[in-house]
């Protein structure tokens, strides 16, 4: 039970809908198309999906919301997006489902932190207001964004996060190994973390991968990665293929 206790510690999660996906896109997929099924699966029948484009940098977020509404479309979803609304507070209030998309992690929980958003989303998800994230999006569902894969390009207040699992994320995890290339892999940058935070666990997707918490029940959903997920803990690194028996803890095909 180790690792249910890793992922969700004393929290009552009994209301709680997730949706990690470790990357908007898989291999050659278009933006969000290889996750468009499980999204539709979460939020089919939902009235007012707000999102949160915080993260987007290189695009405006008139653009970032287009792009998502182009992709969600094609399953007859959409999406309103915060940015939009003059009342930030009232617009996620209303929400029956949060959804954040990717890009620079620093630049989401720094926009989080200046709107005071966070215990809001907390609160909301905790009450059951679904909840769906892709990369940057899955990031802030962790304790803290130590473990995001981005550079500090702003300095957020703090770096804690929704804390929505007991667990830090790491997504589109790979373990590259460049020849001829002397900067650290990801297994040492995460060993680097361990080091110096030995109780806190980071679960690790690969891309094209997903976690899906509903009702206490957790899936690992490998979509179109060949990997397992990893839990990196204390020094240690363990496939959840290791782990899908447990109870509340299946893989996509049991
Ligand atoms: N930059 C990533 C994203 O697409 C997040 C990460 O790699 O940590 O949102």
């Amino acid at each position: 039970m180790w690792y249910l206790n890793a992922v969700f510690g004393d929290k009552d999660v009994s209301a709680m809908d997730l949706l990690l996906l470790s990357s908007s896109t898989a291999g050659n997929s278009g933006y969000l198309q290889a996750a468009l099924p499980l999204i539709q699966q979460q939020l089919a029948g939902k009235q007012r999906i707000v999102f949160i484009p915080f993260a987007g940098v290189s695009l405006s977020y008139d653009a970032y919301v287009n792009k998502v509404n182009q992709a969600l479309g094609a399953g007859g979803l959409s999406c309103h997006s915060i940015h939009q609304s003059n009342n930030y507070v009232a617009a996620l209030e209303q929400a029956d489902a949060i959804v954040i998309g990717g890009g620079n992690t620093f630049a989401l929980l720094h926009q989080l932190y200046q709107h005071d958003l966070l215990t809001l989303i907390r609160e909301k998800v905790a009450a059951g207001c679904c909840y769906t994230g892709w990369s940057a999006g899955s990031n802030v569902a962790g304790l803290t964004i130590r473990t995001t894969n981005d550079m500090p390009i702003v300095e957020p207040p703090s770096l804690q996060a929704l804390g929505l699992l007991n667990c830090q994320l790491n997504p589109h995890y790979r373990n590259e190994n460049i020849a001829g290339f002397h900067g650290e892999t990801r297994d040492m940058r995460l060993a680097e973390f361990m080091q110096l935070n030995p109780t806190t666990p980071v679960l690790a997707l690969p891309e094209g991968s997903a976690l899906r918490l509903r009702g206490e029940n957790l899936q690992y959903l490998p979509g179109a990665a060949s990997e397992p997920a990893y839990l990196f803990k204390a020094g240690q690194k363990t496939a959840l293929a290791a782990h899908v028996a447990l109870p509340y803890c299946q893989n996509a095909s049991s």
